[in-house]
């Protein structure tokens, strides 16, 4: 309703209604003298004549221009307030109230010309007017307020508070120059997304230095505060339920941003020589060897692995990577082709790019390792997501890369769920995907890849089988079974759980794996003496347990084991006993799925044919072990079996020399060994002619 329809409005509207029409229609004649004329135009003559009534009328409202002025930018800033209020209603995070904060300011109702000239009129006298310094102040006040207690609760105290107060700088400034460029520079669209990969930027980089600085402290506050961000990722200690720290995950903002980094990093490193990439991948080994305790504790503790294991192999086990692709790297080569008299041929191999490596969560800090070795060694530059479950010691590792002296941007890490592992897999900028995950994700990465027809190396499950012939050494047999199901809490993906023992032998070999295995000491993960530690989450013990109850409901006899293990302090933490069913049928469930848990299932064989069509049964092909002390039969047995990955007389020995990886469901690629190479660098053939063009044209 305009002022003129409201003078001849209906009498039946009450006075003071009236009134305050009155009022608002002389303050919004007011916004729009200041934006068309500015501070010095913008007289009660001016104001009278655009709302036509007489200067009088206006001098009875508000007295003086002053105080109408006062009003006036009184009013511009309740609007904010009040969709402010507004949108702050719909947020359900810290975050989405920060973004209201911005979305109030700078949405496409409030970015206006119009707004945004009343403001830098009034900007230009906020110094020298006390009505409207007190405006100019309530107003920032309340966005400062709004702004720090919502950040708080994602990121310490102290940091909130800059942050708030870059946020409000940010905003006045995008106004100041929307308005200064007379509206030519920033739109609403723009200016909100400028703000929010600042706000998203600066949340992400400041909540990981204080959940890096924090990994091992429970209670921290700003960790606490975190916890409650938008997506946040609370870390868990899977042996005492206790949290280790929260990290923010990242969206396409950070991961493009991630992409960009490495794209122009990756120009320079692979200009290196191999021998000068070696050596920084050699210091970085040797950092790895150094901090080997404090690393296997951050691991155990996030695992809940013992730490006699990740002294022993977690940390060491990254170190040998990184010297094996150190040594590797100045020998990288094409080869001379001879091609006659009148010409030759070469290949280059050169790198892929941007690659991305995806890890799975039982060697989080390891996978890291044996995916970026070789990635570097061959001039990539990789951005590593670890599992959401165990994000913790790929930051340990990217900080040691840079201490070696890894330019910035080459190696870097991002935190997430599957999302931010979906971001990666279909970014046009990366060229490559190294997953080491389940089948089903193996499937899903493989399918995404193809849109920008990526490579992909899949490292996933299995379900494979060892086989013990009669004339084995049954303590070398039953040992190597043990390795193949308890190690990590049976949280290994080429574990022999399917473990075939020739019937001659059967009732000597389950009587001595009993034994053996119910010697077995679970407990506290940070005591040396544990040999078995907790499984990854309460999540996965839950369907540990009920593959353990489908096994005894299926008519497998339980030897040993069977049980969730509660006693003492382990009452709060995820441990299942080692568990030994005999007596398995090839086609119950604890047989056929992969459980990834300390569960073995023995079978009784009768002759070679028998077990190898019986062990080549499934749809998984990633490891396989023989037992057996005729030298013959070992590797007749072997060449048959369908497996990537296979053991004489050992299990699950996995040296850096030796390529790694599956067939059929088990995967694509390799890792480790030479054969990595393959898988990080494409060839580029090269023909080169020393005589004339002869050309029939
Ligand atoms: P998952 O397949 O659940 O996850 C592996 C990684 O992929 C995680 O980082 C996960 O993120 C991410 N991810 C999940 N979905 C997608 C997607 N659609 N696109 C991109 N990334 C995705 O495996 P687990 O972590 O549960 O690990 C256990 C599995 O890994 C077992 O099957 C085991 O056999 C296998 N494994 C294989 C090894 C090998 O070398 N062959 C070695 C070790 C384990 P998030 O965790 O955040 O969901």
């Amino acid at each position: 309703m305009s002022f003129r329809d409201s003078r001849h409005g209906p009498s039946a509207v009450p006075r003071d209604e009236l009134e305050d029409a009155r009022r608002a229609q002389l303050i919004d004649v007011t916004i729009d003298s200041l934006a068309e004329v500015g501070f010095v135009g913008t007289t009660l003559a001016e104001i009278a004549g655009r709302a036509g009534v007489s200067p009088g009328l206006v001098a009875h409202y508000f007295g003086d221009k002053d105080a109408l002025l006062e009003a006036a930018f009184r009013t511009l800033a309740r609007v904010v307030a009040v969709r402010m209020r507004e949108r702050f209603a719909l947020a359900r995070t810290p975050r989405a109230r920060v973004q209201a904060v911005i979305d109030a300011n700078l949405g496409p109702e409030n970015f206006d010309r119009r707004t945004g000239n009343a403001w830098l009129a009034f900007w230009g006298q906020v110094l020298h007017f006390q009505g409207l310094k007190r405006v100019q102040k309530a107003y920032q006040r309340r966005m400062l307020s709004n702004l720090h207690s919502d950040l708080r609760r994602m990121i310490p105290a102290e940091a909130a508070g800059s942050l708030a107060a870059m946020i409000a700088a940010m905003i006045d400034g995008v106004w100041l120059r929307a308005a200064l460029s007379e509206w030519q520079e920033a739109d609403s669209e723009s200016a909100r997304a400028l703000l929010s990969a600042f706000v998203d930027g600066r949340l992400h980089e400041l909540a990981r230095v204080s959940a890096a600085d924090t990994a091992h402290a429970a209670s921290d506050r700003g960790a606490q505060r975190a916890a409650d961000a938008e997506h946040a990722i609370r870390v868990i200690n899977p042996a005492t339920g206790a949290q280790l720290a929260v990290l923010p995950v990242d969206g396409p903002t950070q991961v493009n941003a991630a992409v960009e980094r490495a794209r122009l990093a990756q120009k320079d490193w692979r200009a290196l020589t191999g021998a000068e990439r070696g050596r920084v991948l050699q210091r970085a080994a040797r950092l790895l060897r150094e901090r080997n305790d404090a690393l296997a504790e951050l691991e155990t503790r996030n695992t809940g692995k013992p730490i006699q294991e990740t002294r022993a192999v977690d940390v060491i086990s990254g170190a040998e990577c990184l010297e094996y692709f150190a040594g590797l790297a100045a020998g990288l080569a094409g080869e001379h082709i001879d091609l006659g008299p009148k010409a030759f041929g070469y290949t280059r191999r050169e790198p892929l790019g941007v690659v991305a490596g995806i890890g799975a969560w039982n060697y989080p800090l390891q996978i890291a390792c044996w995916k970026s070795a070789p990635a570097l060694a061959c001039g990539n530059a990789m951005i590593f997501k670890p599992a959401e479950l165990t994000p913790l010691t790929a930051i340990k590792l990217a900080e040691i890369y840079r201490e070696a002296g890894l330019p910035e941007g080459v190696f870097q890490v991002v935190q997430g769920f599957a999302e931010t592992g979906r971001l990666l897999t279909r970014h046009p900028g990366i060229r490559k995907v190294s997953l080491t995950g389940e089948v089903g994700t193996g499937k899903a990465v493989m399918a995404e890849a193809a849109a920008t027809l990526k490579q992909v190396t899949l490292e996933l499950g299995g379900k494979s089988p060892l086989i013990v012939f009669e004339d084995a050494k049954i303590d070398n047999a039953v040992a190597g079974a043990l390795l193949g199901n308890f190690y990590s809490a049976g949280e290994v993906c080429s574990n022999g759980t399917r473990v075939f023992v020739h019937r001659s032998i059967h009732a000597a070999f389950v009587e001595r794996l009993r034994e053996r295995t119910a010697a077995l000491r679970v407990g506290d993960p940070l005591d040396p003496r544990t040999q078995v530690g907790a499984l990854i989450s309460a999540e996965h013990m839950e369907k540990v347990l009920g593959f353990i109850a489908r096994g005894r409901a299926q008519g497998a006899r339980l030897v040993v084991g069977g049980t969730r293990v509660t006693s003492g302090e382990l009452a709060g933490g995820c441990f299942v006993a080692p568990t030994v069913f005999d007596y398995c049928h090839d086609d119950m469930d604890i047989v056929r799925r992969e459980i990834f848990g300390p569960v073995m299932s023995v079978l009784e064989f009768a002759d070679e044919d028998e077990v190898i069509a019986r062990a080549n049964a499934t749809e998984f092909g990633l490891a396989a072990g023989v037992f057996t002390n005729d030298v013959t039969r070992a590797h007749r047995v072997i060449a048959q079996l369908q497996a990537g990955t296979c053991w004489i007389n050992h299990y699950n020995v996995t040296p850096i020399e030796l390529p790694f990886g599956g067939v059929k469901m088990s995967g694509l690629g390799r890792e480790n060994g030479r054969a990595a190479i393959e898988h990080y660098t494409q060839l580029k053939s090269v023909y080169v002619a020393m005589s004339d063009v002869e050309s029939p044209y």
